[in-house]
């Protein structure tokens, strides 16, 4: 069908500030975060409820259009944006931000897939609950978002990865159908799962319009602190005796070596480092109770003792205010920002079993420097949950697309052969989804494609992303 014709049909369904046809006004949406990926669509559609989705999709099927969902386009693979050759439209969430409903006493709240994180966690807290989720792209990303990458973010070592979080959805299936999921059940054994088909499926296997999220009592006590620790094998000594002194009172462990904390503090205005020293690692963790009258920081301060003793930490700070914590917690999230401005980087976000971790970095960065003198590390990320953003600056002259493939024969075939995953918390998107037909066992793809096909046998969403294009 010609562009304009499919403009008007589209805006007869979501009205005339529903589709953006202009490509400069479309240009917002052809961008991602960090700039390395765009492309063209042929329209931009904003529908403002689950029917106009449905409808919208409709239309993609009866004249075979391509569609691309969209949320807040934080994410760095690639996903969310359409390919170059302007056959897409893409369909953004963002009209769609209403809190449907809180059940309190349920402890889960039902919203549209177009609500902001930051604004999900504030509605949580209002009825004095804790959704936990959250992460530096908190402000921008949409939950619809937020499930269909299965985000994971500084707290899954408590909570769990957005999986864990999502008791229903609802979905405009890819011939148009919704599909309503939307139950707050703590058990449901009824026949297959399959909200969890489409949570982590980057927009392939249809559009999420709504979601029931769980929500947790809130925290009474917590505290953040920073420690130096020399290595990351004394790191995961580290966290090893914090898990045994706090179990399930530790919310987050995070790892990040002294060129992330130098970089950020350079590049992001009203961010330090309240260490001196040179340490060559940190960690930054924060463990929380919600019982009153739990003793956090005497049970910190002896491990702290003990770890000194141990050699598994240098120093260490405790925050001794909120404005304190937020400032640890502003410079952590900060990393990505100022490694944006250091230029071009080989970008990974992997996990290895923790006890792995110290394995995997002395031969990855042997392996990296061998083949790039002059590559400078860039390493951080959730190590409680053995996931770490690999990210070496490339050196003057390297970094195009042949070098990144060198790269990634030396970074993934070791995670693989470390029993790990070459996607912890990412996903795949346009990124990695040659790498994910390179490592992925030839049954797991067949699987995957034959999921692929039973839900979407015309291909029209997202293709290209998660399995390679072609
Ligand atoms: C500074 C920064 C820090 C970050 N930190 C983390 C982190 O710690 N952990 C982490 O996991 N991620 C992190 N991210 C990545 C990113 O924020 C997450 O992947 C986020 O969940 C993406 O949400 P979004 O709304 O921006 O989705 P988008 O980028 O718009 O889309 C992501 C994918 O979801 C699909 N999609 C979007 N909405 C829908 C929908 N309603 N239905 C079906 N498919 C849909 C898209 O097609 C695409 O495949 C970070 C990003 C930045 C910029």
């Amino acid at each position: 069908m010609p562009s304009d014709q499919l403009l008007s049909r589209l805006t007869e369904i979501v009205g005339a500030k529903g589709v953006i046809g202009d490509r400069e006004a479309m240009q917002p949406y052809m961008d991602s975060w960090r700039d390395n990926w765009r492309g063209q669509a042929r329209a931009v559609v904003r529908p403002a409820s689950t029917a106009e989705t449905a409808a919208v999709v409709k239309l993609c099927v009866e004249t075979r259009t391509p569609i691309v969902p969209q949320g807040g386009r934080t994410g760095v693979t690639g996903a969310s944006q359409p390919h170059d050759d302007g056959s897409e439209i893409v369909v953004s969430l963002e009209r769609m931000k209403t809190i449907r409903a809180i059940d309190v006493e349920n402890d889960t709240m039902t919203v549209d897939a177009g609500c902001i994180l930051a604004d999900v966690r504030q509605a949580a807290k209002d009825v004095g609950r804790l959704f936990p989720l959250s992460f530096g792209s908190v402000g921008s990303c949409l939950v619809g978002g937020n499930i269909s990458t299965n985000a994971g973010g500084i707290n899954v070592v408590r909570y769990g990865n957005t999986r864990a979080l999502v008791s229903g959805l609802e979905v405009v299936l890819p011939d148009g159908d919704i599909w309503d999921g939307l139950r707050g059940l703590r058990k449901d054994n009824a026949g297959y799962d399959l909200k969890q088909i489409f949570i982590g499926a980057e927009g392939t296997l249809g559009i999420i319009t709504g979601a029931v999220l769980r929500l947790f009592p809130r925290p009474v006590a917590e505290l953040t602190a920073f420690f130096a620790v020399p290595s990351p094998a004394a790191a995961v000594a580290w966290l090893t005796r914090i898990k045994g002194a706090f179990a399930e009172q530790l919310t987050s462990f995070e790892l990040i070596q002294r060129r992330c904390v130098e970089v950020t503090v350079q590049h992001i205005p009203g961010t330090s480092n309240p260490l001196s020293g040179d340490s060559p690692w940190y960690v930054l963790l924060e463990v929380s109770s919600q019982l009153t009258g739990s003793h956090l920081q005497d049970v910190l301060e002896a491990a702290f003792e003990q770890g000194l003793a141990a050699e598994e930490v240098s120093d260490g700070i405790l925050a001794s205010s909120s404005q304190q914590a937020e400032a640890l917690w502003h410079m952590r999230e900060s990393i990505p920002e100022a490694h944006k401005a250091e230029g071009r980087s080989f970008k990974h976000d992997i996990s290895v079993p923790i006890s792995k971790v110290p394995e995997f970095l002395a031969r990855a960065e042997a392996g990296l420097e061998g083949a790039f003198p002059g590559c400078r590390m860039f390493t951080f990320g959730h190590l409680g949950d053995g996931n770490l953003h690999f990210n070496p600056l490339a050196p003057p002259g390297a970094g195009d697309p042949g070098d990144l493939q060198r790269v990634n024969r030396i970074v993934h075939d070791l995670v693989t052969a470390l029993g790990g995953s070459i996607s912890a918390e990412h996903g795949v998107g346009r990124l990695r989804s040659e790498e994910l037909a390179h490592y992925k066992s030839p049954i797991e793809m067949k699987l995957m494609r034959t999921l692929k096909q039973t839900f979407d046998p015309l291909n029209l969403f997202n293709p290209g992303k998660i399995f390679p294009a072609g």
